[in-house]
């Protein structure tokens, strides 16, 4: 991997980012494509949100770019451009947490700290056979301490890729491959058949349901209409295709002159012609389904449209827009 091997920190950052919650295999991808646009801190806290937001796009977790993009701004404000090379200041970052901290600061500085991600709490909560709840205040803490008492204080960085790397490659959550491990002389779960059983977790993640109506209207000029999010909601800083928010999932007892009236004062005289099956995506707190409704418009230069941009059918590719409306686009061609 080419995050392997480096001490630059912020090409470490940005693969730890990239990485968080992503595959390798699609992570890489992502990694050299940022780096190659945003080569260095600089160039990143020079850039816009929009081309950071459309380098990202695809990648969910857009909070994440956009705290990346807040966090450059601070190295070039506070620290004079140079990234910083201690763990409070790298703590002190937008949206730098304790993982990502400990794996700058022990990869880029060698510094003594320990990373704890969820490679780590397996493998510890396996090895060890402890049954705090890794996601309640307890077991955070508890597990902290355990990762940083073990951490070989010589040679830190080493020390975490290794154990990373096990959780990664051997500790797998549903399979582990005990047979191929370095630990499974003094391992707990393996002496016990218990590997099923750790890590332990409390919480149950509700999913909340919402229900969205994209309207895609083309003009006669073939234009199509796309609206930036700026509220605290998902998405902020993407565009999106005309939205109307429903209470209920679409079906036959649907009124749609009700959504359509939502629209009118934008788009006046528009006509339905076909509504897609819809798109069920998931986010780590809520499941979106969307239909897609193909529409035409008749869009009057004097119409108010203050709230959208129209853009040519070749041009919506240089539009950051969700991984939900990539995935029509995409459906589309
Ligand atoms: S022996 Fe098995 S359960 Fe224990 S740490 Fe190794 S892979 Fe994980």
């Amino acid at each position: 991997m080419p995050w392997r091997e480096i001490s630059d920190p912020y090409k470490i950052w940005v693969s730890e980012i990239i990485l968080q919650q992503t595959r390798i295999s699609q992570g890489l991808d992502y990694y050299l494509r940022f780096l190659s646009q945003f080569p260095t801190v600089q160039s990143l806290a020079s850039a816009s949100e929009d081309d950071v937001l459309r380098q990202w796009q695809g990648l969910g977790y857009y909070s994440r770019a956009r705290n990346m993009h807040t966090a450059a701004k601070e190295i070039t404000e506070r620290f004079n451009g140079v990234f910083p090379n201690n763990y409070k200041d790298i703590r002190s970052l937008k949206g730098i947490g304790d993982y990502t901290a400990a794996a700058i600061a022990s990869f880029a500085f060698g510094l003594p700290h320990a990373v704890l991600d969820g490679n780590v709490f397996r493998v510890l909560s396996r090895f060890f056979e402890i049954a705090t709840p890794i996601d309640s205040v307890q077991g955070k803490k508890e597990f902290a301490e355990l990762a940083q008492s073990l951490l070989d204080l010589n040679n830190p960085a080493l020390y975490n890729q290794g154990i990373m790397d096990l959780g990664a490659v051997i500790c797998l959550p549903s399979s582990p491959k005990c047979v191929d491990c370095p630990l499974q002389d003094a391992c707990l779960a393996l002496a016990h058949n218990t590997q099923k059983i750790y890590p332990v977790k409390g919480k149950k993640i509700h999913l909340r349901d919402r229900y969205f109506a994209y309207f895609v209207v083309k003009d006669s000029d073939k234009h199509y209409f796309l609206h930036k999010r700026t509220d605290k909601d998902i998405w902020q800083g993407l565009y999106e295709f005309p939205l109307v928010e429903l209470s209920r999932p679409l079906d036959e007892y649907t009124d749609y002159t009700e959504i359509v009236n939502a629209l009118l004062p934008s788009f006046p005289q528009l006509t339905i012609q076909k509504i897609n099956a819809p798109i069920k995506h998931i986010l780590s707190h809520q499941c979106i389904y969307a239909w897609f409704i193909e529409a035409k418009a008749d869009v009057h230069k004097n119409t108010s449209l203050v709230q959208y941009n129209m853009v040519d059918e070749q041009d919506l590719d240089n539009y950051a827009v969700s991984r939900l409306t990539e995935i029509y686009l995409d459906q589309r061609m």
